[in-house]
């Protein structure tokens, strides 16, 4: 039986949540407060943690940090405002999805479960094609499965991964948001476009940390998609 760590103060939103993880055989320990999930986290382990983003002692960001230096488990946000997003998909938290309130119990249980999945399964190995655009500016090490830009290794994550290397593959091709879905996710349905973009924001920032001053590497086709441009 997976075990969820649940953080939410607010009773009514947890209550259901409990309810309809219990309902699909997950067991639940819920915490109202970032420092009572903190020290579940250290007594227990745990196969997945969902976050509220405001809590009464500290922010869901706050936790999924702390909860990171003893934990890499799959983390799934609850956030009030769509501009938390980029915070919570950005450079250093690493989390894994996040549901913008209100949301449908169903929703939650649903993503959990297309996370718990992809994290039990290994990144599928991309078959990796000869870069055609100039490989000096990022060349794709296939053993290590790295991408670096001007010799510097990146760090992504393993979805800013898959996503850049779909693009590496055809420099110049336009994919549209689904595709790339399609070639980075295992499960496409369980994520949506702005899930693309906020991933394509991250890269960009992490290929500008690298490329100070130069133009982006990857382009937006209005209406259209992303691609890169070697
Ligand atoms: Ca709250």
């Amino acid at each position: 039986m997976p075990r969820v760590l649940l953080v939410e103060d607010e009773p009514a939103i947890a209550d259901t949540l409990v309810y309809a993880l219990e309902t699909e055989c997950f067991e639940v320990v819920h915490a109202l407060t970032g420092a009572d999930a903190l020290a579940a986290a250290r007594r227990e382990t745990f196969d997945f943690a969902i976050l509220d983003i405001g809590l009464p002692d500290m922010t869901g960001l706050d936790v999924c940090r702390r909860l990171r230096e003893i934990s890499s488990l799959p983390i799934l946000f609850l956030t009030a405002r769509d501009g938390e997003v980029d915070r919570i998909l950005g450079l250093e938290l690493g989390g894994d999805d996040y549901v913008t309130k209100p949301f449908s119990p169903r929703e939650i249980v649903a993503r959990v479960r297309a996370i718990l999945r992809r994290s039990q399964t290994q990144p599928p190995v991309t078959q990796s094609l000869p870069v055609s655009g100039n490989p000096k500016i990022l060349h794709h090490d296939t053993s290590a499965m790295r991408i670096h830009c001007h010799g510097e290794t990146l760090d992504l994550t393993a979805h800013e991964y898959k996503l850049l290397l779909v693009l590496l593959e055809r420099p110049g091709r336009v994919f549209t948001r689904d595709q790339l879905l399609e070639h980075a996710w295992q499960d496409p349905g369980a994520v949506t476009d702005r899930t693309i973009d906020a991933h394509v924001k991250s890269i960009r920032a992490k290929l500008r940390a690298v490329r100070v001053g130069a133009e982006d590497l990857i382009q937006t086709r209005r209406g259209l998609g992303y691609l890169l441009s070697l």
